[in-house]
């Protein structure tokens, strides 16, 4: 088995006083060592539910994982994986420096080794923050805060990153850049990602392969491998393509559909 990640007829309803709310049905699919993944869905459809159930916050009730082939036993994906979780809001704290932050989670892990505190610096370098580490996160850009986000997510080397709609926060234009940007330093270092994102421009632009869930419970209902002729190093490069094109205009389809559902129900 090739796949560094397998899921398997994975289903979840959350349980309240109110009733259930099925979130996930008999979700199925692969992630390759080094490979971008992007899940576009309907608003409220599911989401961020299954990127719980990947970092082994929540149980699924039915399905199964697997990680390089091995099924993850319930509360046991932490032991096996390293999961770096990046969020809508780049949560870094006001009261600490960029440095102090982006080595928060090695401070909680315990892991603040000098081979770990000189990657930091390596990152911070290359990320061309080095130069703001003893600023606060009010004194930079949207674009610096989510780099900083991603240097305290790299920082623990994680085996496989969970974004879920980490640029929403921005404005458009800044967004096109910084995801662009964002996704290239992800690329450079061969780790696996999985982006939720709402935007279809942005999965077609940085992912490898985009699946496209439905309307509550979630179900995959398209999985489509982008295949690009030119380098996505340029985001308007790649949206000028006649391929960005067709997937966009295949996927917008396939996700209208699904959005009109949601309405009439
Ligand atoms: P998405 O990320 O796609 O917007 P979510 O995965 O956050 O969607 O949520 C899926 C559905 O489950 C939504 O209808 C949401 O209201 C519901 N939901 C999410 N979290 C809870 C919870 N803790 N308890 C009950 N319902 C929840
Ligand atoms: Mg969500």
């Amino acid at each position: 088995m090739d796949a560094l990640l397998s899921l398997r007829d994975i289903s979840y309803a959350y349980h309240n006083l109110k009733g259930e709310t099925p979130a996930l049905s008999d979700i199925s699919f692969d992630v390759s060592q080094g490979e971008f993944v992007a899940v576009v869905g309907p608003s409220g459809c599911g989401k961020s539910t299954l990127l719980s159930i990947i970092a082994g916050l929540l149980t699924p009730e039915e399905g199964e994982l697997y990680y390089q082939g091995r099924r993850i036993a319930d509360g046991e994906a932490g032991n096996i994986m390293k999961i770096g979780y990046m969020l809508q809001r780049d949560h870094l704290f006001e009261w600490r420096t960029i440095y102090h932050n982006v080595i928060l989670g090695l401070e909680l892990n315990h892991t603040l080794t000098p081979e770990n505190l000189e990657y930091v610096m390596q990152l911070l370098r290359d990320y061309e923050l080095y130069a703001f580490k003893d600023k606060k996160p009010s004194e930079l850009s949207g674009g610096m805060r989510q780099r900083a986000a991603l240097i305290r997510t790299m920082a623990i080397h994680p085996d496989l990153l969970l974004l879920d709609e980490p640029f929403s926060a921005l404005d458009s234009q800044t967004r096109l850049n910084v995801s662009a940007d964002i996704a290239r330093l992800i690329r450079s270092t061969g780790k696996t990602a999985i982006l939720i994102t709402h935007d279809l421009s942005e999965a077609i632009t940085l992912a490898d392969r985009v699946l496209v869930l439905s309307k509550r419970p979630a179900k995959v209902v398209c999985e489509m491998p982008i295949r690009l002729t030119v380098d996505r190093h340029d985001p308007m490069t790649v949206r000028n393509t006649p391929e960005y094109q067709l997937f966009f205009n295949h996927l917008w389809e396939v996700l209208t559909n699904e959005q009109t559902a949601t309405q009439s129900v």
